[in-house]
Order: structure tokens, then sequence, then C-alpha cells
């Protein structure tokens, strides 16, 4: 499929060299240059999520910080954002939609 960053998303097998990476077989794979995201077809639904957020976090830090190496730091960035950015994400709907502007100002909605 392809991502509405223009990423493709693709399912290979677990074994695929796309998902080699330093000596071992990861359950996905960012390729920046080609624009590929590689996810293995044996991955267990409730790490699916994760995963898949991990190397679109990995996406989106290349375009903006393209041609870096790649680091621990990011790597922390990428597992947090994978665990938490859904919730930040819920959360933070659920505040807007109780929040407006009136006047200029910012205030609650009216229950
Ligand atoms: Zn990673």
């Amino acid at each position: 499929m392809i991502l509405p960053n223009g990423y493709k998303l693709i399912i290979v097998p677990e074994d695929s060299k796309d998902l080699f990476y330093k000596e071992s077989y990861r359950s996905g794979m960012c390729n920046m240059f080609d624009e590929v995201i590689y996810i293995a077809d044996n991955l267990r639904k409730n790490v699916l999520r994760e995963v898949i957020a991990h190397e679109l976090v990995h996406a989106i830090i290349s375009k903006y910080i393209p041609g870096r190496e790649i680091s621990n730091d990011e790597e922390w960035v990428c597992n947090f954002m994978g665990l938490y950015a859904h919730q930040v994400t819920e959360l933070t709907n659920y505040a807007l939609k109780r929040l407006q502007f009136k006047n200029g100002r910012l205030q609650e909605k009216d229950e």
C-alpha cells in the first residue's frame, strides 16, 4: 500500500533480506532512501501498531533531517512514539473536542 506520506508499506516474509539489519532479522525496517517500510508477515497483532508507528517515526524524522546517522537516541524516540504516540493523540483529540475559541479567546465548550 501507499501511505499518505508517499512511503510504500510492504509486508514481507520474516526472513526477507529487507528485514536484515546489523546481523539479525527485524520485525520492521524503514528504507529511507527508497521510502519503503517493510513489515514482517509473522508479527503478532498486539505489536503491529507499535512496529508500524516505530518505522513511521524513522520516516518522518528522515523527512526533516535527511542524511543523518541513526542514533540510539533516535531509536529511543521511535520506541517511545511506537508505544505512546497513540495515547498522546487520543488525549489531545479529547481535549480539542472540548475546547473552543469565542471572541478570540480559548475556553471550554459549554456542556
Ligand atoms: Zn528503529
